[in-house]
């Protein structure tokens, strides 16, 4: 018998997740450590959450059913279908929750968003890293590290942090590759930032699929705050989520501004339009024979230095001009870069004459 209470067998194992850096309060330093809109977010959305303030005595609407409705019409799924979570964080601690347990695998890509290993221990599951080829996640070498034991694959598309994709020819080959027990996350977080032509966030293979669910947020598009996570999936297991979740688990301040966000879709181009310009901007001047920029679709890109004593280096010079860029060693295993977030033009010319030789 123990002394005192001990949580499940994995708990301990995890490190907490580390979010960016801010700057200390009334600090006039550019965070570009979280890939957060550098536009704000939807007038109206605002105009939304502020709607709420009169009462905050009425619970909200359990099933987020205004969201759901509002996601429904603007990407032409059925509402029914739509799980909303507080973040798509809580979304993916349900998934792990409901479909992976004690003796059983997920497998995600090596770089691939820091939360899945989190989400996995935590449903006391076990976790199998899988290499990638230059950064980009490795179809054939996740299909290759399936194994009985498997229940679950994470693919972040684009990823963070590396800012990478598969295209959906890619994610199809994946999918078509596992046995049709094991479920497949597609997590499109940075959906709303893509611009190659060959890239889908996954909408038509969860239609096609029984085991393929797509997970999305609205936390890159402006609205990290509030918290608005949403995910489409198969009948079956939206039921499942539906068993489990928090029954208010989106607060109704969140709802709206959720709503209101998705169908603002004249903000949403504003905000891929800068973001666009911006990331070739900075790819094309910063790539040197010193520096690399991976070829990014999110709204950032992983900058690697030749070591990661020049990345520390680059890091602390940026610090000193007030630009807040994220680490990305102890997280995620690549000491030698840095992930810097698409911001305004000022902070984006600003990266540059720091960083450029
Ligand atoms: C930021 C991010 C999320 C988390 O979003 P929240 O909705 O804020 O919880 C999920 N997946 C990836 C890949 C992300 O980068």
């Amino acid at each position: 018998m123990s002394s005192r209470p001990t949580p499940q067998p994995g708990i301990l194992d995890i490190a907490a997740y580390v979010p960016g850096k801010s700057g200390a309060p009334g600090s006039n330093a550019i965070k570009l450590s979280s890939n957060e809109s550098p536009l704000g977010a939807s007038p109206k959305a605002i105009e939304a959450f502020a709607s709420v303030a009169q009462h905050l005595e009425i619970y909200p609407e359990g099933t987020s059913r205004i969201l759901r409705l509002a996601l429904g019409e603007v990407h032409g799924i059925d509402p029914d279908l739509i799980v909303c979570g507080n973040g798509s964080d809580d979304l993916l601690h349900l998934l792990a929750q409901c479909y992976l347990g004690e003796g059983d695998e997920a497998v995600m890509s090596r770089y691939g968003f820091s939360v899945y290993p989190i989400v996995t221990k935590a449903a006391g599951a076990g976790i199998v890293m899988v290499d990638e080829a230059d950064y980009t996640a490795d179809v054939d070498a996740l299909l290759a590290a399936v194994t009985d034991k498997t229940r679950l694959v994470f693919l972040a598309n684009p990823n963070n942090p590396t800012g990478t994709y598969l295209s959906d020819a890619e994610v199809r080959r994946l999918h078509a590759g596992l046995r049709p027990d094991i479920l497949l996350v597609i997590d499109s977080a940075y959906a709303e930032y893509v611009t190659a032509a060959d890239y889908s966030a996954g909408l038509e293979l969860v239609a096609e699929a029984e085991n393929v669910v797509m997970v999305r947020t609205f936390s890159k598009m402006g609205l990290a705050a509030a918290r608005i996570g949403w995910m489409v999936g198969p009948a079956h297991l939206v039921d499942v989520i539906n068993r489990i979740r928090g029954p208010f688990n989106v607060n109704l301040a969140a709802q709206l501004a959720g709503a209101a966000a998705a169908r603002d879709v004249a903000f949403t181009a504003e905000l891929k339009r800068h973001n666009a310009r911006w990331r070739d901007w900075l790819t094309a001047e910063l790539s040197s024979n010193r520096l690399r920029i991976l070829p990014s679709q999110a709204n950032f890109v992983l900058v690697l230095f030749a070591s990661e004593a020049e990345a520390e280096t680059a890091f602390e010079a940026l610090m000193a001009r007030g630009l807040i860029v994220r680490q990305v060693g102890s997280s995620y295993g690549i000491a030698n870069g840095l992930r810097i977030s698409i911001g305004t033009e000022a902070a984006m010319r600003r990266v540059v004459e720091v960083l450029k030789p």
